[in-house]
């Protein structure tokens, strides 16, 4: 499966309309859950005279994983089609997911948006759609999911398409657009055409995830690799361990952390518990670096090339979408910025202009404040040493979540960088 193009894909859609049921049904009818575990899980089954049991499996794995919280195997649920080699980024239903689809390790090429047929567009529909526009995913494949709760009615299905297609020219997503009748829980039109919906004609939710455009090859830009933690470890010293966003580590370079702003040369570089000469993009590493000890760098540095280090803003220019905040936001307001592993206190110092979500085009010059629903180009000023990226040159390291009082409230994405 390696040699196949690889796309990372989100399962996005309000909570409690079928993405983890969704999510296991795909990794079961791509065969993407181990044999063994599977026999061994419908022995079980059969001594308790249960049925469903493999299905019940997979989604029983996924709510654990989910109960574990963020580790850096969440992301990692995979399956492939014939064509392509699928990883689902982050743990739909998780309760930073939201956060975590802004900031988390690799960002989605496309999505597959799932509306409850009984339900239709509900607030997180809208909030996650608002975001893929946002956060630039390309293409949306949107699933009508539970069918077989309204007896698969063709009616109920155009309906709700019309208000998914509604919602997308809202936020001007093409709605040009794949819908597909499907029940995550019963397996309608998931890898097998359903003989419940006779009146569909369209493919199979695995067909468009096969029939997806390629994804642009990754850009050429210099490693970029966000520290997670750093551990010491006998024999060996310190290990920063993250995941690789771009470029290449290999041993032998000379990097630099910032901001931290130390440096030395990479001694080895190990992945699943194994040395490597070198690692790329998506790759989960731990590595050593001569002369650095474990005082020296921490969580929410970037290490990076020393020729060409991770910038540090003195202050940055962003667009930033407003999701949810009780009042209003105006300069001078300071919450935290999440990007990358960085948590960092940031102040607005000034909010440059208001645009039309819609359209992207100015719709007002130094307003006094924004709120829920607005989007706006804004000057921000980090509290801490801050290390981001222009999303126009790395999109990787470009993007961020803004939280308070608990929750996500705004996302954005940086545009310009004034580095220290
Ligand atoms: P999430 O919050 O979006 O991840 O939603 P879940 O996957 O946890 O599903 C929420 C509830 O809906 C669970 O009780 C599922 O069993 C149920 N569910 C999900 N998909 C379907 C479906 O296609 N048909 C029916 N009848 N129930 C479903």
């Amino acid at each position: 499966s390696d040699d196949k193009p690889h796309q990372n894909l989100a399962i996005i859609g309000h909570v409690d309309h079928g993405k983890s049921t969704l999510v296991g049904r795909l990794l079961f009818e791509t065969g993407s859950v181990p044999e063994h575990v599977i026999e061994q899980h419908r022995q079980e089954a059969e001594e308790k005279g249960k049925g469903g049991f493999e299905f019940a499996y997979v989604m029983d794995n996924l709510a654990e994983e989910r109960e574990r919280g963020v580790t850096i195997d969440i992301a990692h649920q995979e399956f492939d089609t014939d064509k392509y080699y699928f990883t689902i980024v982050d743990c739909p239903g998780h309760r930073d997911f939201v956060k975590n689809m802004i900031t988390g390790a690799s960002q989605a090429d496309n999505a597959v948006l799932v509306v409850a047929a009984d339900d239709g567009v509900a607030p997180q529909t809208r909030e996650h759609v608002f975001l893929a526009r946002t956060l630039g995913i390309n293409e949306l494949i949107i699933g009508v999911n539970k069918m077989d709760v309204v007896d698969y009615s063709e009616d109920t299905f155009e309906e709700v398409t019309e208000e998914v297609k509604q919602l997308l020219k809202q936020v001007r997503f093409s709605d040009e657009t794949t819908f597909i009748p499907i029940s995550a829980f019963e397996g309608d039109n998931i890898s097998e055409r359903s003989e419940n919906t006779g009146w569909y004609d369209g493919p199979t939710l695995l067909e468009a995830l096969n029939d997806l455009p390629e994804v642009e090859p990754p850009t050429d830009a210099p490693l970029r690799l966000p520290i997670q933690d750093v551990y010491t470890i006998s024999g060996i010293g310190t290990v920063p361990v993250g995941r690789v966003e771009t470029g290449e580590l290999k041993t032998g370079d000379n990097v630099s952390f910032q901001p931290s702003d130390v440096s030395g040369e990479v001694k080895t570089v190990e992945m699943h518990h194994e040395e490597v000469p070198k690692a790329g993009p998506g790759d989960n590493v731990g590595f050593n670096v001569r002369g650095i000890g474990k005082d020296d760098i921490r969580r929410g540095d970037v290490c990076g090339p020393a020729d060409d280090p991770p910038k540090v803003a003195e202050t940055f220019k962003a667009q930033l979408v407003v999701m949810q905040h009780p009042s209003v936001i105006t300069a001078g307001y300071t919450p935290v910025f999440h990007a990358h592993t960085a948590q960092v206190a940031c102040t607005v110092e000034s909010i440059d202009q208001k645009l039309d979500p819609a359209s992207g085009e100015v719709a007002e010059e130094n307003p006094d404040f924004i709120k829920s629903g607005d989007a706006a180009i804004v000057t921000v000023r980090p509290q801490k040493p801050l290390s981001i990226e222009p999303s126009g040159e790395i999109p990787e390291l470009g993007s961020f979540a803004v939280r308070d009082m608990g929750q996500t409230i705004a996302a954005g994405k940086v545009l310009e960088v004034n580095e220290r």
